[in-house]
């Protein structure tokens, strides 16, 4: 059989731990065996990020940039054990901000649904896709503890030094206080992004806020994101037989938890972060969920929702059986070889792609799954497999 030939590299970015050990098992398994496979490695490791001082990870974000589309394994963000455990010269910032400030994106997260794993909504019958703004808010905020009576003010000092207040709080006794922010552009190009998935996947987007009580904040939110679907989406959305619905926020949770799915729901920061938890965890797993940062200039960086899964390497160090799911980061491949395949016109990688996802979902549906799975399957007398037996039995059907 021929390999299936790439024109133009994906970038491919290694991590950590047991994902790290999954990663070459994929593509010993399920790549290399089908695809002349074309990539720019690079080692985000933590070993490598401290000898390059991190040099690697921003050399990755602009290699994204030059070849559009990248698969990200799961990497380790350095706390004070890790410094210790790996001899660090100094707490490396996490390697998915870095990269995400360097391509300004938007993370769009899509449960894996697989027959035998129910979500535990059942109206739920497909998946929902939380869009998530990756900047600013809580996540950039300022905070003052207050000590006693007095008066909080909001002195914004423009350029020629003029300025202008707004009163937060006379205190009469002890509190708390937070200042934050958001970028226009940075609001814009997460519109911007959020109708273009939808373009791509065609579905439905949904976004909320709180803009009845947020009068200036939340509401500038829901303003650009009109203007840019006015300006730029109503026609297009028209065509492609999809809509641009907007409510708010806690009208959203009530409509996602009667609906059946199927919809990408853009998130603030916050309500990104703790929505998409919920989401994951109703449909199952954290293995079964897709993660893609999409910039406003349409680059792709593919990966796995969870991390780099430290308890099953520590096993798999003393010669222990794992039994590791790698669907998440088997899907963050067929997701990149998909994108590349479309934007290279070639058309035998994509298809590829789809039948190494259907293979993996014919595997988990036939009965053959990882350990979390098999706790969790209605599918009678499932076959829980170590972590390369799993891949192999993908292999097979593949
Ligand atoms: P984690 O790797 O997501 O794992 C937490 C627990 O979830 C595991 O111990 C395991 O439960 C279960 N789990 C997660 N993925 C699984 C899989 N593929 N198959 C089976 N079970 C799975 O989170 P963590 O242990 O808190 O973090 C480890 C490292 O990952 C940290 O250094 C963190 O910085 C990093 N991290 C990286 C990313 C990223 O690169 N995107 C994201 C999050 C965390 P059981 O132990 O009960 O089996
Ligand atoms: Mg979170």
């Amino acid at each position: 059989m021929d390999k299936i030939k790439m024109t133009t590299p994906i970038v491919e970015m290694d991590g950590d731990e047991m994902t790290r050990i999954l990663w070459q098992m994929i593509k010993d398994h399920l790549l290399l065996p089908y695809i002349d496979l074309n990539t720019e490695y690079y080692d985000l490791g933590l070993e490598y990020r401290d000898k390059t001082n991190d040099q690697v990870t921003i050399d990755s974000a602009n290699a994204t940039q030059k070849y559009k589309v990248a698969v990200k394994c799961a990497t380790i963000t350095p706390n004070a054990d890790r410094v210790k455990e790996y001899s660090l010269k100094e707490m490396w910032k996490s390697p998915n901000g870095t990269i995400r400030a360097i391509l300004d994106g938007t993370v769009f997260r899509a449960p894996i649904v697989v027959r035998g794993i129910e979500p535990c909504v059942m109206n739920w019958k497909k998946p929902i896709t939380i869009a998530r703004h990756a900047y600013g808010d809580v996540y950039k905020g300022s905070e003052m503890r207050i000590p006693g009576t007095g008066k909080v003010e909001l002195v914004y000092t423009a350029e020629d030094g003029s300025e202008t207040r707004e009163l937060v709080h006379s205190f009469k006794g002890p509190g708390i206080v937070q200042g934050m922010h958001n970028l226009n552009d940075s609001i814009e190009s997460f519109a911007r992004s959020c109708f273009n998935y939808a373009l791509d996947t065609r579905q439905d987007v949904w976004f909320a806020t709180k803009d009845t009580i947020s009068k200036k904040y939340d509401h500038t939110f829901k303003d650009i994101f009109q203007d840019i679907f006015e300006a730029d989406y109503e026609d297009k959305f028209k065509e492609a037989g999809i809509t641009y619905f907007y409510t708010l926020i806690d009208d959203a949770v009530a409509r996602v938890m009667k609906s059946e799915g199927g919809y990408i729901w853009a998130c603030k920061n916050y309500d990104g972060d703790v929505m998409s938890d919920m989401i994951s965890s109703a449909f199952g797993s954290l293995a079964m969920m897709t993660s893609v940062l999409v910039s406003p200039d349409g680059d792709y960086e593919y990966e796995a929702a969870h991390g780099t899964v430290q308890r099953h390497y520590y096993k798999h160090l003393k010669g222990e059986e794992t039994s590791t799911n790698s669907v998440a980061t088997i899907f963050a491949w067929t997701g990149a070889l998909r994108k590349r395949g479309e934007l290279d016109g070639n058309a035998e990688l994509a298809a590829f792609a789809d039948k190494l996802e259907q293979a993996t979902i014919d595997t988990i549906e036939a009965g053959e799954m990882t350990k979390d799975l098999a706790l969790i399957t209605s599918i009678p007398n499932p076959t829980a497999l170590n972590s390369e037996e799993f891949i192999k039995a993908i292999a097979k059907r593949l």
